[in-house]
């Protein structure tokens, strides 16, 4: 194995052979041990029964490491957090690097810690994975994908299942994410501490099950942000959503990057930002649970669902005003996840 210092994956990595077996067995295994994971066999062996959901997710985002994260945490958090938004207790995940020839092994040593690390809040395992390494320009750095699967512990909870009646809760200020990727691509140096939402909801999504309340649908916020969501919801659950524009959560450097880009903070992707749909009268205990958790501190109740205006999300201005908000259109920021 080539000692960190200096050194760079090469294609021999991928080739199946000695070099290969090295850089899986000192970088791999060491940060990801586990029994099933060490057993090396063709396929992992697990044993589930019951209800399960499985998901998988691709991450090319660029640049790899960003203010409040890097692709590996990412590439945890995504998978577990899709799980998670299926009240599905993230358990097992795959994972599969597309390595670029020529990449440093501390970069790769610094992703995969960070998938480990990211790992352990929710307790996850990954249990299989695959390396291949392409030649120079083949690849920009690091591709990564994670498959996971988890025992769903509480059913009904589907884009299908908002009722009128319901309140829209967001777990957190909208858009950082995005910002992020996007202050440092265009090397903005604001005088700001912006940094990425990115990380595992499953510690406030498991505090909501315990709690036993009755959560109609929950989603995190990725790509498409808060409006792809409240749109997909709408649309699948054929029910009008109506927001007030003045109780979204945003951050004033969010705002500013907004004003500057000409984009919508509503737009924007967030990686640790969910939304909860559940009845009114539940409203209360959801926020109070959610508020404890230091990221979701400013969780907010921002609307209602209603039977008006089906399949329609209805923003209010702070001016009284109303106006749809739709899907958004074209590609805002390539390779943001
Ligand atoms: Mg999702």
């Amino acid at each position: 194995m080539p000692d960190a210092h200096n050194k760079t994956v090469q294609l021999s990595h991928g080739g199946g052979g000695k070099e290969m077996d090295q850089l899986i067995k000192k970088i791999f295994f060491q940060a990801f041990e586990n029994p099933t994971l060490c057993a090396e066999e063709d396929a992992a062996k697990l044993c589930l029964n019951g209800s399960v959901a499985f998901t998988t997710d691709s991450f090319t985002v660029s640049p790899l490491f960003f203010d409040g994260g890097d692709i590996g945490k990412l590439a945890v958090a995504g998978t577990v957090n899709d799980l998670a938004m299926m009240a599905a207790k993230p358990q097992y995940l795959s994972c599969s690097f597309i390595i670029e020839e020529g990449f440093a092994i501390k970069d790769l040593q610094t992703i995969v810690s960070s998938m480990a690390k990211e790992l352990a809040i929710s307790n996850a395992q990954i249990v299989c994975g695959d390396t291949k390494v392409v030649p120079k320009g083949c690849a920009d750095g690091v591709f990564i994908n994670t498959t996971g699967v988890g025992h769903i512990l509480q059913s009904d909870i589907s884009v299908k299942n908002l009722q009128a009646g319901d309140a829209i809760i967001v777990s957190r200020d909208v858009g950082r994410h995005g910002s992020t990727i996007l202050m440092t691509r265009e090397g903005l140096t604001l005088d700001s501490n912006l940094t990425s939402d990115c990380t595992t909801l499953w510690p406030i999504v498991q505090a909501l099950i315990d709690a036993k309340l009755p959560i109609h649908a929950m989603r995190d916020a990725t790509r498409g942000g808060l409006s792809a969501v409240l749109n997909e919801w709408a649309k699948a659950s054929n029910v009008g959503i109506e927001i007030e524009e003045s109780l979204i959560p945003v951050a004033d450097e969010v705002k500013g990057l907004c004003e500057l880009f000409g984009f919508e903070p509503y737009d924007l992707a967030n990686e640790g930002t969910f939304i909860v749909a559940i009845p009114q009268q539940a409203a209360a205990a959801a926020l109070s649970i959610m508020q404890q958790f230091e990221h979701s501190q400013n969780a907010a109740v921002i609307g209602c669902v209603n039977e008006h205006r089906q399949g329609k999300v209805v923003l209010t201005t702070p001016w009284g005003s109303q106006r749809y908000l739709d899907l958004p259109q074209g590609e805002l920021l390539p390779r943001i996840c």
